[in-house]
Formats: structure tokens, C-alpha cells, sequence
């Protein structure tokens, strides 16, 4: 596929960035309330989080509605996207999602030797839910959706998606990265996590990275059929992966609501200035439901992002369809003003 890549940017130095808008991290979090329970955990660091873990397990248990059994915890929603890749494709098979997307489980696959069925967006960016239901065969063993969708930012019809959802996953389990969902205006009804209630073998992962801000704490959850978490922690993981300070911090953060309300808020005032300026110079913007938004860009990739880095400024460049596109995350409004003045200077 031409799709997808992302030029490196590895090269620079972080330490001079005075706007870091390269990996769609929160830049209002944690919330105070998670920062004091941390805090206070430290002390408890000498015990295992065992206690903590179930804990956190049956709130999200009851907040998804489903019983703790359909829950498991892990570090960050990466290692759901990993240990999900190993049970699913160790013996190879292959896996349909869109493209471009957030590559992480296709890239295990492959790895392991699976096959990578990309299929493109549609003309909207939404999943061409009906290409992708005629890519499933019968070596599929995974199909993975991101909805609202990395890098393109752009969310898939929930009604439609949650039909497909319904009957692929009676031939194969169809894996939901719900990692932006919390951005939506009204989340719960764009999430597909109803269908685990109802039987169907569909594996939702969330993550309290984004709007919950606490990328660096990792912690994140899996939403699945028994048997499926099952699948998992008998074969490629432990419980011991959890860190008792970010399970109290994800127990504050879940007690917290408004802390995400506002988080939501400010990002979708930052989105709104962001894509006026952009658009004003004549940038044609795939419309954001997300953290970050992304656009082509009418100058070589490398020498653009060479010239955001030095003038301080930390962003993506994709090249899709064979052209650079800049993908900005999110940062706060002065952040953002400052991307708005090196972009108009670096494209000049
Ligand atoms: N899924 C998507 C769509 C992402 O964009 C990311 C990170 O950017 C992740 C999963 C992994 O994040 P984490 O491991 O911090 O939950």
C-alpha cells in the first residue's frame, strides 16, 4: 500500500519543541483529582494493585454494562492491540481493516506472518464497511475497525457500522480501537461496546490515554466475550502488567466526569480555531471528531516538518496516496497559535 507511512521524525530534538502536537496526547491532563490519588498511592507502591485492579474492573464493569467478567485491564490500549495480534494471527491467517489506519495490530501481524487486507476509505473517509465485508475470508481471523478513525480523524456511521459489526462477527471477531471515542459529543452512541452485551464477538479497546490525558500512566481496558480475555490471559499475558499509582489515578479519573467534559470542550474549541486558520489559507481539512486533524499539505513532507521542528513545533507528516499530508494533534489554544504562525511561516 502507498498509504499511511509516516516520515520519521525521530531526527529532532524533542527538548527544543515549544508546541509537542505529534502524538495525539492530552495537553490538559491529568486532572488534579488523578494527580492527588496518585500521590497518595505512591506509598502503597511496596503492594501488589490486585485490589485496585478489581476495583477499577467492576467501575468500568457497571459504566459499560456488562459484568466484570468481559473486562481486562492493561497497560495502555497498545498491549490489547498486541496480545490481541499475538492469540489472533500465531499461526498466521490474515486481517481486513481500512487504510489508512492506525496500523499497530496490522503491523503485528504482519510481523507474525499474517496477511494485510487494506482496504481503502470511502470518498466521506468512513469505512467502506461493504468492501471490507466482502474482503473476509475464511483464513480472516481479525477484522480491525478505529472508530473515529487515526490518522484520518473522521468517524464511520455507527448505525451502520454496528450492522456490520453484528454479522462479520459471526465469522470473525471484529476488533473496535474506540481510542478517540470520548471526543464525540455524545459518545455512548457511537460506541460499539452494546454488541459484547448482546453476545457478539466483537473486542472494544479503550484507552485512558486521550481525553482522560494520561498517556504516560498507561493504562487502558478490553471490552470482550469471557472466552476471548480468556484466550488472551491463558496464552500471552499475565496481570502483573499493572501499576498500582495508574490504577488509582484511572479510579480518580473515572470519579472525575467534568474533568472530561471540559477536556472535550477545550479540544473542540481548539479544533474549530484550528481548521478556521488552516481553511482560511486555502487547506482542504478532513472534518476532525477527534483530538487531531489532518490535511494535505502543497510542499515536500521532509522539508516541512524540518521547518515546524525548528521553528518548534512537533507534527506528523503522512504520505498518503503518495502526497505529504500534515497531521496536527490538538494542543491548547496557545499551542495552537503558535502551529498557525509556523505553518503561515514554514509555507510561505
Ligand atoms: N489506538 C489508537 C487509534 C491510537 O491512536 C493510539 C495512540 O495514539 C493507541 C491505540 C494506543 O494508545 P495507548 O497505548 O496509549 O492506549
Amino acid at each position: 500500500s502507498i498509504l499511511n507511512e509516516h516520515i520519521p521524525m525521530f531526527n529532532y530534538n524533542e527538548a527544543r519543541i515549544v508546541a509537542k502536537l505529534n502524538a495525539n496526547e492530552n495537553p490538559y491532563g491529568p486532572s488534579p483529582k488523578v494527580i492527588k490519588a496518585i500521590s497518595d498511592s505512591i506509598s502503597l507502591g511496596n503492594r501488589y494493585g490486585h485490589g485496585e485492579a478489581k476495583v477499577l474492573i467492576d467501575m468500568i464493569a457497571e459504566k459499560e454494562g456488562v459484568t466484570p467478567d468481559h473486562i481486562m485491564l492493561s497497560p495502555g490500549s497498545s498491549d490489547i492491540l498486541e496480545k490481541v495480534a499475538f492469540v489472533q494471527f500465531m499461526n498466521g491467517g490474515n486481517v481486513v481493516s481500512a487504510d489508512p489506519s492506525y496500523m499497530s495490530l496490522m503491523n503485528t501481524a504482519q510481523k507474525l506472518g499474517a496477511t494485510w487486507k487494506p482496504s481503502l476509505l470511502t470518498g466521506d473517509y468512513q469505512h467502506d464497511l461493504e468492501a471490507m465485508a466482502k474482503s473476509v475470508d475464511s483464513e480472516t481471523n481479525l477484522v480491525y475497525i478505529c472508530n473515529p478513525n487515526n490518522p484520518t480523524g473522521s468517524i464511520t456511521d455507527a448505525t451502520k457500522l454496528k450492522a456490520f459489526c453484528s454479522t462479520v462477527s459471526e465469522k470473525t471477531p471484529v476488533f473496535v480501537d474506540e481510542a478517540y471515542l470520548e471526543f464525540l459529543d455524545k459518545p455512548e452512541e457511537s460506541s460499539m461496546v452494546g454488541l459484547v452485551a448482546e453476545g457478539k464477538d466483537v473486542i472494544i479497546a479503550r484507552t485512558f490515554s486521550k481525553v482522560h490525558g494520561m498517556a504516560g500512566l498507561r493504562i487502558g481496558y478490553m471490552v470482550a466475550l469471557p472466552e476471548r480475555i480468556e484466550s488472551i490471559t491463558s496464552k500471552v499475558r499475565s496481570t502483573m502488567g499493572l501499576c498500582v499509582t495508574s490504577l488509582n489515578g484511572a479510579i480518580a479519573s473515572m470519579k472525575d466526569p467534568s474533568f472530561i467534559t471540559s477536556c472535550r470542550n477545550m479540544n473542540t474549541d481548539c479544533r474549530e480555531y484550528t481548521k478556521g486558520e488552516i481553511a482560511s489559507l486555502g487547506y482542504d481539512i478532513i472534518p476532525s471528531h477527534t483530538s487531531f486533524m489532518i490535511f494535505p499539505i502543497r510542499m515536500e513532507g521532509q522539508a516541512f516538518m524540518k521547518g515546524m521542528y525548528d521553528s518548534g513545533v512537533g507534527i506528523r507528516v503522512f504520505n498518503i496516496d503518495d502526497k505529504p499530508w500534515c497531521r496536527v494533534s490538538m494542543g491548547t489554544k496557545e499551542e495552537m497559535e503558535i502551529f498557525v504562525d509556523a505553518f503561515k511561516k514554514v509555507t510561505a
